[in-house]
């Protein structure tokens, strides 16, 4: 059945409402590819429909981004353009909210040189870093939702035709975000405050470290004394709520950046660079990544974890139960914002400033030295299985259950 235009439409509010949570007055950003054109310009009305002062569109396309990887100058994927970094900028200065819609193909850019996809990455990490900041601190607010695209949709269900993967995908998507409920944004609300719940439990303990345990998989990671849990809702720098990922199931802290040791495998494929890493695992000493083994695209888990010096290392230790409605859905998406949100993950790259405390007001130094990681990268790798087992380790030594076989122990 395909798609009704009035969903798309409550999709639109539910992330202008939801997810960014625009103001009277504020300026919105949107990243979309021109095959969403139709959720875009939804998005667009329902921000101006909330008293957005200005909707800009920054219109991305499948075809030409992957031509240009085919066929553009070498310098093109090492310059990041210097307009659009100032443009961006500006918008951050505006106080403006950021959504990007992600309905990319998971391998869009198979076949690319590493060293293309690589070099872009890091020029863009680079150039863009005072967004990032931004955003990875909460000051503005920011959203990534998803779209289905029909080259997704095929790589997600091979087996069913175009049209009925497309809607498939859809149906997915909002199952996912809750809009099959009679009160999507009720639902959120409920969803908020049982993740809230969980994150108050983790936050009065205070473990000194977590343990994971699974097949291929024996892992320790050290917490910042000042660690925060967080999940679902964050604050903008004008205490306005809104949600950073639609789906969200994860609950998350920093780990501390030189205190992981031993060996994790991942246990869903992870789509980086328009390019797919599968069965691989990675080995840390004193947080440093010391080796990484891949079954499937080695060379681009090598640029990635190359990126710069910060990217041998942790920003994330997420958690989320094996009976979550994603997970529960056994579909694989190739698309992190999906694969996250079902399975517990770890990212290699920055940590987020708000995961230690006061850290939304420290300098990039005063983080590095509460023990939150720096790099130009954020990823997000899965690692979460039935069999994972994870113990909280408190400051006296005393180990407790925080995960059995994949889910919740409390
Ligand atoms: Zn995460
Ligand atoms: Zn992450």
């Amino acid at each position: 059945m395909p798609i009704p235009a009035q969903k798309l439409e409550q999709y639109a509010e539910l992330i202008i409402k939801v997810g960014v949570n625009v103001q009277q007055g504020q300026e919105v950003f949107v990243t979309c590819s021109i095959d969403q054109a139709e959720l875009g310009r939804l998005i667009a009305a329902q921000a101006y429909e909330v008293g957005a002062a200005n909707v800009h569109m920054e219109w991305t396309d499948d075809v030409t981004s992957r031509l240009k990887y085919e066929k553009a100058a070498d310098r093109i994927f090492t310059e990041y353009p210097e307009y659009e970094r100032l443009k961006r900028n500006a918008f951050v200065d505006r106080g403006a909210a950021f959504i990007a819609v992600v309905s990319s193909s998971p391998d869009l850019l198979k076949g690319i040189s590493p060293a293309r996809i690589g070099n872009f990455q890091k020029a863009s990490g680079e150039a863009l870093q005072y967004y990032r900041r931004a955003v990875q601190s909460d000051q503005n607010s920011w959203t990534v939702v998803a779209a289905a695209s029909q080259a997704w949709a095929a790589k997600v269900f091979p087996d069913a035709p175009a049209d009925e993967a497309v809607d498939k995908l859809w149906n997915a998507i909002f199952e996912s975000v809750r809009l099959n409920t009679p009160d999507p944004v009720q639902a959120w609300t409920a969803h908020n405050e049982n993740l809230h719940a969980k994150v108050h439990i983790l936050n009065e303990k205070r473990y000194a470290k977590l343990h994971y345990r699974a097949p291929g998989t024996d892992l320790t990671i050290e917490l910042p004394e000042k660690h925060l849990w967080v999940g679902a809702a964050s604050e903008n720098k004008d205490d306005v709520p809104f949600m950073a990922n639609m789906p969200t199931e994860e609950v998350f802290t920093v780990p501390y950046r030189n205190g992981v040791n031993g060996y994790v495998s991942s246990t869903k494929p992870l789509s980086y660079g328009g390019n797919i890493i599968d069965g691989f695992k990675i080995t840390f000493e004193n947080g440093r990544i010391v080796n990484t083994e891949a079954e499937q695209g080695g060379e681009i888990l090598e640029q990635l974890v190359n990126t710069d010096e910060g990217s041998h290392y942790l920003g994330e230790v997420a958690l989320v139960p094996h009976h979550s409605p994603i997970s529960e859905s056994n579909i694989l998406f190739y698309n992190t914002l999906f694969d996250e949100n079902a399975s517990n993950h770890l990212a290699i790259g920055s940590g987020y400033a708000f995961n230690v405390e006061g850290g939304k007001k420290m300098s990039p130094e005063e983080l590095v030295a509460a023990g939150v990681n720096s790099s130009i990268t954020h990823v997000d790798f899965m690692i979460g299985s039935p069999e994972m087992d994870i113990d909280g380790i408190l400051a006296d030594g005393t180990t407790e259950p925080i995960f059995r076989k994949g889910n919740w122990a409390f």
